[in-house]
């Protein structure tokens, strides 16, 4: 998902439109745990009423920013897998699997993600990951386009489903997931397909024209998770950003837009300072207070909603389900989700999508 934050950014890039059209438009995460409501989120709560999620495939993300980089003739280099780096006389050089060696570099800009290579390991895995897939939206289909859902049995158990939106076609996507242990996932691979499907019909009737349309194991990716924050994401020549420096479980769905945040802020370090590791310096100072609060925010959160604990989900489904419905609890959940807490945009001069859409700054 990404949220009014990674949208400011996307916006200053002249691809918000873009990733509006291809994506689906969020308003609400909402989920059941039984009868009872455990998550009830609508972006509307906020002061503001005009702020929404947008669901999207990584892959239409990926093609935007990837265009948009051809765009401007930057040379891309594929096939090479990163192993490390070193400082060399011209600046830093990255080094490759197959032992050759890049020339030296200004700067390297660490995007490995949250198994880098260029940075030292930190942080564990989490228990829990998900089995995804990719699928389309089934007409008929009683699930609301425009709302994250989801299903739990306590917090061990749950499914969900992202509208996606069209991406560079017609057909409407989605994404479903099912959460799975770590340690359970070569067990479940053994478990019949069908068997399977019971268990989360059983949970969830309603995904069933979802579940048809997975007929081989391997339309299910698995996704681990880790939590991991560097203490130093400055080295000489180096700087990590995105889940190189910072990632956690998707629970509030903020990685994607943290990274844009991180990007633009060390682009707007770059262009205000002539010394490199000045620039880095302030580009850290200017991410590092948001990057903090979302990282325990999600480690608060995770285990409420994933994890072995049957007290958590006790208390979650008979106070916490119920206190979040009434205000202010609504609005400051909305603006947890959307990764405002903490005024990330206003400290990096970003103006949020949708008052550019109202200030006729961009096409409504
Ligand atoms: C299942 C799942 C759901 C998520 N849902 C959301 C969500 O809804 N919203 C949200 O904002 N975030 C979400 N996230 C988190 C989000 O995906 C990450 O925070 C985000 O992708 C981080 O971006 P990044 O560019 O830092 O790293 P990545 O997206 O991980 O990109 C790193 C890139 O580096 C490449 N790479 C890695 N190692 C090497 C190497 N040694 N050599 C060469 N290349 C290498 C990788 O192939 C990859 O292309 C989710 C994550 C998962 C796993």
């Amino acid at each position: 998902m990404i949220q009014p934050t990674g949208l400011a950014v996307l916006a200053k890039l002249h691809l918000a439109e873009r990733i509006r059209h291809e994506g689906a438009r969020i308003d609400r995460l909402f989920g059941r745990a039984g009868d009872r409501v455990v998550l009830d989120v609508s972006y509307s709560a906020m002061p503001r009423g005009d702020r929404f999620g947008i669901g999207i495939h990584r892959a239409s993300l990926f093609a935007a920013l990837h265009d948009a980089i051809l765009a401007e003739g930057i040379d891309i280099r594929t096939d090479h897998t990163v192993v490390g780096s070193r400082l060399v006389a011209g600046g830093r050089s990255l080094l490759f699997a197959d032992g050759q060696a890049s020339e030296g570099f200004d700067l390297v800009v660490d995007g490995l993600g949250t198994r880098s290579a260029l940075a030292p390991p930190t942080g564990y895995e989490l228990d829990y990951g998900a089995l995804w897939a990719s699928l389309d939206w089934p007409g008929g289909s009683p699930l609301d386009p425009h709302t994250l859902s989801q299903r739990y049995r306590r917090s061990s158990t749950m499914a969900g489903v992202l509208p996606l939106g069209v991406g560079a076609g017609e057909t409407l996507r989605a994404a479903f997931f099912w959460s799975l242990k770590g340690t359970d996932y070569p067990r479940s691979r053994e478990t019949g397909l069908a068997a399977w499907k019971q268990e989360v019909l059983a949970l969830w009737p309603e995904c069933e024209p979802f579940l048809e349309q997975i007929v081989d194991r391997d339309q299910l990716t698995f996704a681990r998770y880790a939590h991991r924050t560097l203490k130093t994401p400055l080295e000489d020549r180096l700087v990590h950003i995105g889940d190189a420096w910072h990632s956690a479980s998707p629970q509030l769905g903020q990685g994607a837009n943290m990274a844009l945040l991180d990007a633009w802020a060390l682009a707007r370090a770059l262009s205000e300072h002539g010394d490199i590791a000045q620039a880095l310096t302030e580009a850290i100072a200017l991410r590092r207070r948001h990057v903090k609060l979302y990282q325990a925010l999600t480690c608060l959160f995770t285990p409420v909603y994933q994890s072995d604990s049957r007290l958590l989900p006790f208390v979650r489904d008979r106070l916490v389900g119920p206190v979040s419905k009434l205000w202010p609890a609504t609005a400051i959940q909305a603006s947890m989700v959307s990764g405002l807490i903490g005024d990330p945009l206003g400290t990096l001069g970003l103006e949020e999508y949708s008052a550019l859409v109202e200030t006729q700054a961009l096409p409504a």
